[in-house]
């Protein structure tokens, strides 16, 4: 990459079921660098005709063998991988992120691709049950049952502005339905539209490689909120898998239950991620961790759901120390390049929010450009807390709030008082595993992943891995966007009674 020629140059077209389609209406994209792109916007014509394809897809691909789909997934990676310097130049210009960041992003979007070949291929994930037929029970015979997950049909996917691979046209959502064996019609995201056209790309190169049905994938872009509702209303499709702000998916998921028939829509939303500091791991290494903190807080301009938005600290000097150390590694922070000019708009927003309320004190405070957000640290106590709702909002970018607590009684009661989380963080040393053990059911009941140690941002993408938690974290509580279990989010059981072995599906014969 010279950083002069552009290695691609978006079209701007849709992907539906293999042809590229343009519309007649337009928007531009944002880029942060590089230049502006004309994309064409999306229609509720083209998602029916999406839906369509996806429909006719299912017969067929939801019939492969799980051989035929890691390999599929396998060629999406190697699609993927074959672009690799494409799309990081496109996809660092239009996000404003760094390269390295687009380079491992894609190293873990690939993984991602592979890791559910492998996961379809050993097979547990279909969960197979039989209870043998007992015929000389009284006073009445078992038929002979079997369970096994089936897909579900095509699902709707809507990718995150800010992982523009990870999270996006080939990420997660994508990965796991097509894995599962369910067609995917993908919103594109409007902040990523070129970024969202390559990936496309390459998975078109691997459904034409692989011999895939065409209508197995579909990429509409945005630029009209039309494409997204009729998406998630549309009659053919079966769940929904959604990464984004409270606002918009709330929305989505609202549209999702008024349907004549409800579908589940699996959002991943927004969190602050508490973060509790105990009195002894305060005690002995409260400035490490506050500064720990400002590093979390501050990666990806705080761009990352699960960004600790707030830490709970005991009052007095060893908890002064955590604080002080926080806000001198914020101070040093330079104002990062942030996604969208929406995204920055909304973070400068929140801090007005902030700086509205006399129970909050400022510790930090900075002026953030037009897309550009720069650290604000601002500081209250729990009673405050648990008054005022809208200090456990969100704020998107680096903004940290620091409660401070009296005792470990406040701090559970405190706890009890947040709304569902992605993460909750302890920090702690052995002599802190009483406090500890009080903290955790509170914790697990608020919380899809609790840790200790260590700080939420970085999800690895694993078999045991929960990204997700009750509302508004997510809209699913049971379910996971994040490693191998978030397949169950497009899948079905389906129990055979006395059906013979020549007519049962593949994975039960
Ligand atoms: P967003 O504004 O909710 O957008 C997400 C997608 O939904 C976009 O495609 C958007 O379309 C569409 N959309 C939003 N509102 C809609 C509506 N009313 N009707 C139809 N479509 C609608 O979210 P974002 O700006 O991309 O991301 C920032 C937020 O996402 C933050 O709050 C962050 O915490 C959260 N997030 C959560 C996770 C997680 O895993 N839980 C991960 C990343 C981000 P357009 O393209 O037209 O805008």
């Amino acid at each position: 990459m010279d950083g002069t020629t552009p290695i691609f140059t978006p079209h701007g077209k849709h992907l539906i079921a293999g042809e590229w389609i343009a519309t007649e209406a337009e928007f531009s994209s944002e880029p942060a660098t590089g230049p502006v792109h004309a994309f064409s916007v999306g229609t509720p014509e083209l998602v029916d005709q999406a839906c369509k394809a996806a429909e006719d897809a299912f017969w067929t691909y939801g019939y492969t063998s799980r051989e035929t789909r890691a390999k599929f997934l396998e060629a999406i990676a190697d699609e993927i991988e074959a672009r690799g310097e494409a799309i990081t130049e496109i996809g660092t210009q239009e996000t404003g992120l760094p390269e390295a960041r687009l380079q491992g992003e894609r190293g873990r979007t690939t993984g991602q691709l592979r890791l559910f070949a492998e996961h379809i291929r050993k097979g547990d994930y279909l969960d197979v049950r039989v209870d043998a037929a007992l015929p000389d029970r009284q006073p009445l015979p078992r038929p002979e049952l079997r369970m096994v997950q089936r897909p579900i049909g095509p699902v709707a996917v809507f990718g995150a502005s800010n992982f523009p691979l990870a999270f996006s046209t080939a990420g997660g959502d994508t990965a796991a339905a097509l894995a599962a064996g369910c067609p995917v019609v993908v919103k594109g995201h409007s902040a990523h539209p070129g970024t969202g056209e390559i990936v496309a790309e390459a998975i078109a190169a691997a459904i034409e490689s692989c011999g895939m049905p065409k209508g197995v994938f579909s990429l509409i872009q945005g630029g009209n909120r039309q494409v997204g509702q009729a998406l998630v209303q549309h009659p053919l499709i079966n769940a929904v898998g959604f990464t984004g702000s409270l606002g918009g998916g709330r929305a989505l998921f609202d549209l999702c239950a008024q349907r004549e028939v409800p579908i589940p829509f699996f959002g991943e939303l927004g969190s602050v991620n508490p973060m509790f500091v105990l009195p002894a791991a305060t005690k002995a290494r409260g400035a490490e961790i506050g500064t720990g903190w400002a590093g979390s807080l501050t990666m990806g301009a705080g761009q990352f759901c699960t960004n600790p938005g707030i830490a709970v600290v005991g009052t007095g000097a060893e908890g002064d120390a955590f604080v002080e150390a926080a806000r001198a590694a914020l101070e040093k922070a330079a104002p990062q390049t942030m996604l969208t000019e929406g995204i920055a708009g909304a973070y400068r927003a929140g801090k007005d929010r902030f700086d509205g309320r006399n129970a909050v004190r400022p510790l930090l405070t900075t002026e953030s450009g037009p897309r550009s957000a720069a650290p604000n640290l601002y500081e209250t106590d729990a009673a405050n807390y648990l008054q005022d709702h809208a200090l456990g909002e969100e704020v998107f970018g680096p903004l940290g709030l620091v409660v401070r607590v009296s005792g470990l009684d406040e701090m559970v009661t405190l706890a009890k008082g947040f709304e569902g989380q992605l993460t909750a963080t302890l920090h702690m040393d052995d002599a802190d595993a009483e406090a500890a053990r009080r903290l955790l059911p509170v914790l697990e009941r608020k919380a899809g992943r609790v840790l200790a140690n260590g700080f939420p941002t970085g999800v690895e993408v694993c078999d045991a891995m929960v990204h997700g938690g009750p509302y508004p974290a997510s809209t699913n509580f049971g379910a996971t966007s994040v490693g191998t279990l978030s397949i169950r989010r497009f899948l079905r059981p389906v129990c055979y009674q006395n059906i013979p072995g020549a007519v049962l599906p593949e994975d039960l014969a």
